[in-house]
């Protein structure tokens, strides 16, 4: 068990209102920061739309528990309010190289010496941010997938500076939690969901560029083999066109030609993928 009784966590969009809520749900107090009081509006709704999706659909403890989650946290746009009395802070911010070293120089200039720190990056190894932080040996990355009441995982990578016991801490805490830990044990881009994922996505979308079959195939051959609900053009849809163009667009030679079909006869005709009601597949609701 860990002594953490106060979490923080910077940034409320997507994600940190997720982990936020999730902590708050599992009775930890939590903090959360953002840059201005029209930021914290916006994650009070969003706090309040996880309150209704778990409602609908987690095993509740009590039926008050997702708002009593809600009440269990509270926010500032003051940086050192926020972190002054953290057990954790969790950080969230826009997954942008500066922003990131410049809010851990502030966390690390201003929280207690107890706090541990963990980034949620996606795409930062966590030792390009760990120094700017001044303490290290107290940070590490904890990586979580958005849909966090469902997809309850929670990728623990440290740096070869990271302390063992800070690292045993940060997966107790993700059990606490309610999340299924990974235990990253070295620095890996992508980490583990992320590294299989892009390594099965390349390959399916080798096979339909060189037409060896068409993606409802590959699609069927894969949910049927493996025993899963979703193919890899199924997953593409969901992830979103735009999205998706992005992450290829400056990729290899294969995944350049790749992300031009996807402007040219998706974003260029509206087709967005599950969200607009169309990408690869056609969806009612
Ligand atoms: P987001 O854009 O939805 O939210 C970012 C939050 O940071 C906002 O609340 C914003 O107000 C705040 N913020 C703080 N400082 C800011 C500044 N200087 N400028 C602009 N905004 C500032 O981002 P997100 O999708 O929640 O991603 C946050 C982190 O989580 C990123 O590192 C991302 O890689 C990671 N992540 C995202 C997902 C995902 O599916 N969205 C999944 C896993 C990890």
């Amino acid at each position: 068990m860990t002594t953490f009784k106060n979490v923080t966590v910077l940034g409320t969009g997507v994600l940190g209102s997720q982990i936020a809520y999730q902590s708050a749900f599992r009775g930890f107090q939590v903090t959360v920061w953002d840059i201005d009081d029209a930021a914290l509006e916006g994650a009070k709704e969003r706090f309040a739309q996880l309150a209704a999706v778990y409602t609908a659909e987690v095993e509740l403890p009590s039926p008050d528990a997702p708002q009593a989650a809600i009440g269990r946290i509270r926010g500032t746009t003051d940086f050192a309010d926020a972190v002054k009395d953290a057990d954790l802070v969790i950080e969230a911010v826009p997954e942008v190289l500066d922003l990131k070293l410049d809010v851990w120089a502030k966390v690390g200039a201003a929280a207690p010496a107890k706090t541990i720190f963990t980034t949620n990056t996606s795409s930062l190894l966590p030792s390009l941010l760990a120094l700017a932080t001044g303490r290290p040996d107290r940070f590490l990355a904890l990586h979580y997938a958005n849909g966090i009441w469902q997809r309850n995982i929670a990728e623990v990578m440290g740096t070869e500076q990271t302390d063992p016991d800070v690292y045993e801490q940060v997966v107790t805490f993700a059990e606490e939690q309610g999340m299924v830990p990974i235990r990253v044990k070295k620095e890996q881009p992508g980490y583990v969901v992320n590294t299989i994922l892009w390594a099965t996505m390349r390959a399916a979308i080798e096979l339909y560029l060189n037409d060896v079959a068409d993606f409802q195939t590959i699609d069927e051959s894969f949910r049927v083999s493996m025993v899963t609900p979703l193919g890899p053009f199924q997953i593409l849809d969901m992830v979103g066109m735009n999205t998706v163009y992005n992450g290829y667009v400056t990729g290899t030679e294969l995944e350049q030609r790749f992300a031009k079909i996807v402007k040219a006869e998706f974003i260029d005709k509206g087709k967005l993928g599950r969200s607009t009601g169309e990408g690869f597949y056609k969806y009612t609701n």
